[in-house]
């Protein structure tokens, strides 16, 4: 319809991960601690922080594994408060509740990022922070990192989502003592499901390794020091939440796109935005200035409409090809923090709901051309002023 493709379809795994799937199924090979000490997850772990400029990596079954074994990796106490933003996935305050920790909300702001007022008068409650780039959008981690040091507080980044997405030239990911990331379709490197985290602390990555499952001596399979891990044999629960080895074949063929999906997901983003800023329906948040962002989608706030108004413009959008998601007004949502029912406590966050009534969220590939990335612009705008006609028809 009128050039817009459909653009919830993945990209095609590169060619590449084929013969090492086949080696794979003729070997037999597929657990990590099977069989050499080289093994793709391994591999998979050296490369990527390689490419993120970190010492230590550990690939697990998702991001939310990775959160979760964060958290038991730092050695939170049962009931320990963890500070969370208002806006996120529902896996994030699950991971916390699965660490037996209590997700205590931050409010985030219109533009997506956490509100820092809130967060400072929040930080002398916790143990821990999970700061969660929703979207790509990295809140200030400056601010964030300063207050939080001043606290003795580990901020925890739930990076999920920001794969190159970089912060002052650093890789989002890296600046808190752990950093999490998912390999779920969705996300810029695909397995269909997969996670990692990264620290540059020894001790973190030995407690790490061990509880994701390197059961009896496999710790040394991962070729780090022996040290830590010595210290810490036969003292911690294993949850086995490890990778598979044609999840890594999958993944590590990806890496090489990584520069390619960045930079034309970033083309595409602005592209869009700039289109949409030029109209008075649309505020697009402006980046932070050490920001570098990486995105594969569009978040954007309807200006000036009536509930209705959203909705009129929904369904246009539906229509004319761009399905765009209002995160408070669809239903069942699971980034809309009242739909997180499980929370042994709701919190109110007046500006966090505010934004999200208005947030509008839609998909926007780096395989996107710009030409198509103009008939997405053009369809968004046409649908507000479809939604917004009968306003202005009836004023006049
Ligand atoms: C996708 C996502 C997660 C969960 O990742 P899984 O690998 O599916 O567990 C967590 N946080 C954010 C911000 C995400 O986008």
């Amino acid at each position: 319809m009128s050039g817009i493709p459909e653009m919830h379809d993945a990209e095609p795994i590169p060619e590449a991960a084929r013969a090492e799937v086949d080696r794979l199924f003729a070997s037999g090979d597929l657990f990590r601690y099977h069989g050499s000490a080289d093994s793709p997850v391994t591999r998979l772990e050296q490369e990527f922080a390689a490419t993120l400029g970190c010492r230590y990596a550990l690939a697990v079954s998702s991001c939310s594994a990775a959160l979760f074994l964060s958290l038991k990796t730092l050695g939170l106490p049962r009931d320990a408060r963890v500070l969370i933003p208002g806006f996120t996935f529902a896996a994030v305050p699950s991971a916390v509740l699965h660490a037996d920790c209590l997700p205590v909300l931050c409010e985030v702001g219109s533009d997506y990022r956490v509100d820092l007022a809130d967060f400072e008068a929040k930080i002398a409650t916790v143990s821990a922070v999970i700061i969660s780039h929703m979207r790509g959008h990295t809140s200030d981690m400056d601010a964030i990192l300063a207050i939080a040091d001043r606290h003795g507080v580990p901020v925890v980044e739930d990076a999920a989502h920001s794969l190159g997405t970089t912060w002052a030239g650093r890789n989002i990911g890296t600046l808190g003592r752990i950093g999490c990331f998912s390999f779920q379709s969705y996300k810029l490197l695909n397995a269909g499901e997969g996670g990692l985290l990264v620290t540059d602390d020894a001790e973190l990555i030995a407690r790490a390794v061990i509880m994701s499952g390197a059961y009896e001596t496999n710790w040394k399979k991962h070729g780090l020091l022996t040290e830590p891990f010595a210290r810490w044999q036969n003292k911690l629960p294993l949850y086995n939440l490890r990778l598979s080895n044609l999840s890594a074949a999958v993944i590590r063929p990806q890496l090489a796109e990584l520069p390619r999906r960045v930079a034309d997901g970033r083309r595409n983003h602005d592209h869009v935005a700039a289109r949409l800023a030029e109209t008075p329906w649309f505020e697009v948040p402006r980046k932070l200035a050490p920001e570098m962002r990486a995105p594969d989608s569009l978040q954007f706030n309807l200006v000036g409409m009536s509930d209705a108004d959203v909705d009129a413009f929904t369904a246009a959008a539906a229509e004319a090809g761009v399905k765009v998601q209002v995160f408070g007004r669809s239903a069942d949502n699971a980034r809309a923090f009242w739909n997180w029912q499980f929370l042994p406590e709701m919190p109110e966050l007046p500006r966090t709901r505010a934004m999200l009534m208005r947030a509008c969220d839609t998909r926007l590939p780096a395989r996107l051309t710009l030409d198509q990335c103009t008939a997405v612009a053009e369809a968004l705008i046409g649908a507000a002023e479809a939604a917004m006609a009968p306003a202005r028809a009836y004023g006049t």
